[in-house]
């Protein structure tokens, strides 16, 4: 479930950045900015800067940067509606959750992700060990491209059997068209829009 989008906003607009940071790190005022000793890396002269008008920190030394939210997830180990329920719990204020829609929408992400990585790894396999690959196998060593980068990059092959590649990624009209690995047709009918074809996914959820 998440939070309604005002609520993140007024917890954020609420939380005194430097007094948050103050907690795990010392910081002193230079000018209009606050700098201390970066509490995500060990160092002994100061590279950790805040800047409290706009809300943010960033350090020289491991180069993280984030805002008063992402802090505290980094620090507490959270995630992001945790970390803005742990914010509005110290400044005692209310939150609102969004509806079941809203649920749904993130279960249906979650889940698109999944077919991808799914279609990704199928494909992959399928250029490593496909009887049918061997012609992409050949392309790619041609090219100089050797089986760490193949398998580094996860680059595969699409099969000329989109039932076959439907079946295996349990994919429905609806899920193809929104990862986008597959269409309907003009004859309505589910299609891949990879057939035959070398693939390098540049999709990548993490
Ligand atoms: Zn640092």
């Amino acid at each position: 479930m998440g939070i309604l989008d005002e609520d993140v906003a007024a917890v954020r607009a609420a939380s005194d950045i430097v007094a948050i940071i103050s907690q795990y790190t010392p910081l002193r005022r230079v000018g209009r900015r606050w700098e201390g000793n970066c509490p995500f890396h060990n160092e002994r002269t100061p590279s950790f800067k805040v800047n409290s008008e706009e809300g943010l920190y960033i350090c020289y030394g491991c180069k993280i940067s984030g805002d008063v939210i992402t802090f505290v997830r980094e620090k507490e180990q959270l995630d992001f509606v945790g970390a803005v329920e742990w914010l509005a719990a110290k400044a005692n204020m209310v939150l609102h959750y969004t509806d079941r829609m809203e649920g749904e929408g993130r279960k249906r992400r979650a889940r698109l992700v999944e077919a991808m990585n799914r279609a990704v790894d199928w494909y992959h396999e399928r250029l490593l060990s496909g009887a049918d690959a061997g012609a992409a196998r050949r392309y790619l060593r041609e090219r100089g491209l050797d089986g760490d980068v193949v398998r580094d990059f996860k680059i595969g092959w699409a099969p000329d059997a989109w039932d076959e590649a439907c079946k295996a990624l349990r994919l429905n009209a609806d899920d193809a068209r929104d990862t986008g690995l597959g269409f309907v047709n003009k004859r309505n009918r589910l299609q891949d829009s990879f057939r035959a074809r070398v693939l390098f996914p540049i999709f990548d959820p993490q």
